[in-house]
């Protein structure tokens, strides 16, 4: 058990002294392209609280992008660590298997939301994840197209990429992309109600046919193999489609041979207050991709999905050297224990409820917020000029920074870069939660 007091403690300015020793290093041994969202060296993690070099204690909102969703160095995840590392760190298990991978496997084919018989199969990132899920669906369809979707983030390989959005930074300069590529309008209510009406912004199932139009004229379906799309948006600004969007998107795939694709790198393993975010529209996506949440951390993710697709590529088609690594394995099974015997699907449930109360509050006193959305663990707030849906990046970046320098880290995303979001991890204490908020309103009062 992590003996890390859970308390917001601010021991130096920030940075304090030893990480900015530490900031100099990295500016002569790490290439520039590695960016740093907070200017403190982390010593020790645990509960909601990430402590520094300078013994500085923050508040932790962003579980490392989503992935130390049971709480930072766990203590079920540390013990299976330690003892997995001491029997074998690696053999491949495309030389000599061994049961952990297997056991996360038939956790996977369990837990998510693919209707029927389900196989799974196991990388190292999301983004390897992504690329494998098109590769099994072009192996399937026989067809090579994929349409992912605006404001869409599936990752940084030359394919991921290519189904990436935004260009800066994620893009620019690194091209040319992967072929065969396609982006297809998607559902954002708080801004289709001012290009598309009211109606776009409320019905999911106009939104979707808004981009099966568009799908159809510029693609075809003769020519689609996947279509791929998170069923809420991370990167993009925690986007969460109107009712009846993904369900349409679906049932127009089925009808058209087309496989659906869900990411939920980002929203799975309990993050939205439920196992994974297709469920809370009932969509059995025919592939599923996850990783962030899976592992608290080790480098682990899968793709998991129908039988008769999954198996479709030759034997030996699929693999690398490290994917489903038994310590990541260990790590895994280890995390979806914790999730189930702690209840951290209604803790996620219970943290929305507590956020959205607070963030309430503090949007009806304040024009500059436009909207709080999102589901679960996964909260965030869209900031614009009071009045209007202009975006205010520069405020979102300023109460960032306030933020920081009072010892609570948050995360900014969104195409438009004025979006805070918000991802505790699950093992945070409401009073730890609390006052992260409370912080953030004092900052945006100044402000
Ligand atoms: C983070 C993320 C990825 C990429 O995962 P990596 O492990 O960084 O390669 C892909 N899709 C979504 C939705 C993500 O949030």
């Amino acid at each position: 058990m992590s003996t890390l007091e859970q308390s917001r403690y601010l021991a130096t300015a920030i940075p304090g002294p030893k990480s900015s020793a530490l900031i100099e290093r990295k500016t002569t041994a790490v290439a520039r392209g590695i960016g740093n969202t907070m200017a403190v060296y982390a010593a020790r993690a645990g509960g909601g609280i990430v402590e520094d070099v300078d013994g500085n204690r923050l508040i932790d909102l962003g579980s490392g992008i989503a992935v130390t969703t049971v709480g930072n160095a766990s203590p079920r995840v540390v013990e299976a660590v330690a003892a997995q590392a001491a029997e074998f760190t690696h053999t491949c298990f495309m030389v000599t298997p061994y049961e952990g991978y297997v056991a996360v496997c038939e956790h996977l084919n369990r837990l998510t939301p693919v209707a029927g018989d389900t196989r799974s199969a196991l990388f190292n990132s999301g983004s390897e994840a992504v690329e494998n899920a098109v590769k099994i669906a072009r192996a399937y369809t026989r067809k090579q197209a994929v349409v992912s979707f605006d404001h869409a983030y599936h990752g940084r390989t030359n394919l991921t990429m290519a189904l990436t959005a935004k260009s800066m930074p994620y893009k620019h300069g690194f091209g040319p992309f992967a072929p065969e590529i396609y982006r297809a309008p998607l559902s954002y209510p708080f801004r289709d109600a001012e290009f598309g009406g009211k109606e776009l912004a409320t019905d999911g199932e106009l939104a979707a046919r808004r981009a099966i139009s568009v799908i159809d004229k510029q693609v075809g379906a003769d020519n689609l193999a996947a279509i791929i799309i998170e069923p809420i948006q991370g990167e993009g600004g925690f986007i969460v489609p109107a009712e009846g969007f993904l369900p349409a998107l679906l049932e127009w795939c089925r009808g058209n041979g087309v496989v659906f694709i869900a990411d939920e790198v980002q929203t799975g393993f309990a993050r939205t207050g439920a196992m994974f975010a297709c469920e809370h529209e009932g969509v059995d996506p025919d592939l599923i991709v996850t990783a962030k949440g899976i592992a608290d951390g080790l480098p682990l993710s899968a793709v998991t999905g129908r039988a008769e697709i999954m198996d479709s590529p030759h034997v030996g088609g699929l693999g690398g050297t490290y994917g489903g690594n038994p310590i990541a394995c260990a790590a895994a099974l280890a995390t979806i224990e914790t999730i189930e015997a702690d209840g951290m699907v209604e803790r996620a449930q219970a943290i929305e409820r507590l956020m959205k109360a607070r963030l309430g509050r503090m949007q009806a006193d304040d024009e500059r917020i436009g909207e709080v959305r999102g589901r679960g663990a996964m909260i965030a707030v869209e900031l614009v000029k009071p009045g209007t849906l202009e975006p205010d990046a520069e405020l979102t970046k300023k109460l960032c920074a306030g933020a920081h320098a009072a010892g609570v880290i948050v995360l900014s995303c969104g195409t438009y870069g004025n979006v805070l979001r918000f991802l505790p991890p699950l093992a945070i204490s409401d009073e730890l939660l609390e006052e992260g908020l409370d912080v953030l309103a004092l900052v945006l009062a100044d402000l």
